[in-house]
């Protein structure tokens, strides 16, 4: 079994959290700008929004002050463009809710995996979320509810979980060690075997304190036990990628764990063969390899983010002319009612 040293306990990334930016004019003034003439300038009044702004100061601390274009503030600032209504973008584009949550916190729409989602929140609320409406109040928090969840997983015959959210990372050191012994202890009963553990996760990226000390131990013991752990970060901008994430990184894959990462296409943030070949060497760098490129889930509120097929298609065969095999994710969609992601070739 693997054990956590409470003493050695590192919650700085939460104290962290707490303080992060929650008010857009706090977040404009920080970066220098003034709410009231840049938002004039460009054209694009605020917004005050059910779905708040989040934004760690690390994060802002990567974005370039005075720019209300920057890449990384675009993707975290609410505008009045949210309010643009289009028929096919809808609160629940992928139709989780009602079809795929067969006990609470479990998602299982894929073959042969599942998605267990611990909790609802993230350390940063994006512009363009797919689940940004989703039901995360109906997600059991008490213990009992997560072990009901792990025991439909392990009565299905799956061999990856894949943990999801929310963010699975606002889970604490604590309740990690609790789910991977669950899952060893498992492993050792059931007819199941559960060799992979997936962590979709973008909050290393607004916080890579995160990765505590503890936190990568227990990723090596896990190793230890014959368990592969697989973290899909979530990054889309080459500036995204700061050298404490790198250094984070770099711990990781020395105790075994494989870092991919999975972007999302998005007009004005990385819509250009530029930034997304750079954004692969990048990654490419920090030891991540890209995996996906994903096409937006038309969620209601995010049409200004949207590219339609064709121009998604004319820029992934640009890219394919640009660089290595290994350095072109995957460009994939989402659709209802498949049990896999939809793969697009130019
Ligand atoms: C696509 C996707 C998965 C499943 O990924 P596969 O690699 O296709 O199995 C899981 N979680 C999220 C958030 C995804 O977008
Ligand atoms: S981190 Fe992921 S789940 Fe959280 S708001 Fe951003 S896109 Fe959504």
């Amino acid at each position: 079994m693997i054990s956590l040293d409470l003493e050695k306990i590192d919650n700085s990334w939460k104290r962290e959290l707490a303080k992060a930016f929650k008010n857009p004019s706090e977040l404009l003034e920080y970066l220098e700008l003034d709410p009231q003439v840049k938002s004039e300038i460009a054209g694009k009044p605020l917004l005050k929004s059910s779905f708040p702004m989040l934004v760690p100061q690390f994060f802002a601390d990567l974005m370039k002050p005075r720019d209300i274009n920057d890449p990384l503030l675009l993707q975290v600032l609410p505008f009045s463009e949210e309010l643009t209504e289009r028929q096919d973008f809808v609160l629940q584009p992928l139709d989780e809710q009602d079809n795929f949550i067969p006990v609470a916190n479990i998602v299982h729409k894929y073959q042969d995996r599942l998605l267990f989602l611990p909790k609802g929140g993230c350390a940063v609320n994006c512009r363009y979320c797919f689940r940004r409406n989703f039901p995360y109040e109906q997600l059991g928090a008490s213990k009992q509810e997560w072990v009901e969840a792990l025991n439909y997983a392990y009565q299905q015959h799956i061999s990856e979980l894949i943990l999801s959210g929310g963010d699975p990372l606002m889970m604490t050191d604590k309740e990690f060690v609790w789910l991977f012994n669950q899952v060893l202890e498992r492993n050792q009963t059931c007819t199941t075997k559960i060799d992979r553990i997936r962590i979709h996760s973008r909050l290393p990226i607004v916080l890579p304190q995160r990765i505590t000390a503890q936190f990568i131990e227990m990723c090596q013991a896990l190793a230890s036990y014959g368990i592969k752990l697989i973290w899909v970060s979530h990054i889309n901008h080459p500036q995204e990628i700061s050298t404490l994430l790198q250094e984070k990184v770099q711990n990781l894959t020395k105790v075994g764990v494989l870092v991919l990462n999975q972007s999302v296409l998005l007009k004005g943030i990385n819509d250009s063969v530029e930034v997304l070949e750079e954004l692969s060497r990048k990654l490419f760098q920090a030891g991540i390899l890209p995996y996906y490129l994903h096409l937006l889930d038309k969620v209601k509120g995010s049409t200004h983010f949207y590219l339609d097929d064709v121009q998604a298609l004319e820029l992934y065969a640009q890219l394919q002319t640009k660089t290595s095999g290994y350095l072109i994710p995957k460009l994939a969609r989402e659709e209802v009612g498949k049990k896999h992601k939809t793969l697009y070739t130019a």
